[in-house]
């Protein structure tokens, strides 16, 4: 287990990392807590951050605490007591990547303020906030979708999933792309997102909880994010 423990207003972090850095990284992620759950309009979680050197003494944590996600190199998850814990992959000096620890930041929020959260939208949100934004445009994922001429199909598949194991690889840039799309449309943004993480109503199907927090149901949204991406190519096409 790391060595050191730092208390921070809200995260507790458990590093091997000089006491300078320690300070530094409660403090970045106390403040990026605080401004991620304003954006959402809930309450800044107080999660447990661990912070692993070694990648075995990370797979050894996960195996005891989150067996689905032992292969991981980050996770958060709701432990039995109710503890929000983040565990991470050191980068160097013993230090977590700062990309990685504000996608598991993001995490938190939502495991902390919304019950189960439709998966796609979970890991498009932590993708945006680990990118860092706004005015961040993540351009390449962007430009990859576009250039994709089943990206209606695959977002009608992707907001359908229900399990986060189902995500896949591509399915994870679709979320980020369709994500950063509606916190950045002015019809839609942060409250839009909000509502989309309320908790699904009783025998709520994934497609009838999209409609209620976009007003839209999946075939509209996957239409106009087309639409979207394909105004976006011409433009840059123009240029
Ligand atoms: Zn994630």
């Amino acid at each position: 287990m790391p060595s050191t423990r730092f208390d921070g207003e809200l995260v507790t972090l458990n590093a091997d990392v000089p006491p300078a850095d320690g300070r530094r990284l409660t403090e970045f992620a106390d403040s990026f807590l605080v401004e991620v759950s304003r954006k959402l309009d809930a309450e800044p979680p107080a999660p447990s951050v661990y912070v692993f050197g070694r990648r075995r003494d990370l797979r050894r944590f996960l195996r005891r605490e989150s067996p689905a996600f032992a292969k991981r190199t980050g996770a958060c998850f709701v432990s039995e007591d109710g503890d929000v814990i983040i565990a991470l992959r050191a980068s160097r000096n013993g230090q977590p990547a700062l990309d990685s620890l504000r996608h598991e930041l993001t995490h938190a929020v939502v495991a902390a303020n919304f019950a189960r959260p439709m998966p796609w939208l979970d890991e498009g949100l932590a993708q945006c906030l680990e990118e860092g934004m706004p005015p961040g445009e993540p351009a390449e994922v962007l430009d990859e979708l576009a250039a994709m001429d089943d990206i209606e199909d695959r977002i009608l598949r992707v907001v359908s999933i229900t399990e986060h194991a189902d995500l896949t690889a591509t399915d994870y840039r679709v979320a980020w792309g369709l994500t950063w799309f509606l916190i950045q449309d002015g019809g839609y943004g942060w409250q839009a997102i909000r509502r989309c993480l309320e908790p699904p109503e009783f025998g709520e199907t994934p497609a009838q909880r999209l409609a209620r927090g976009l007003g839209l149901g999946p075939e509209p949204i996957a239409r106009s994010f087309k639409i979207f991406l394909e105004r976006r190519n011409e433009r840059s096409l123009g240029d």
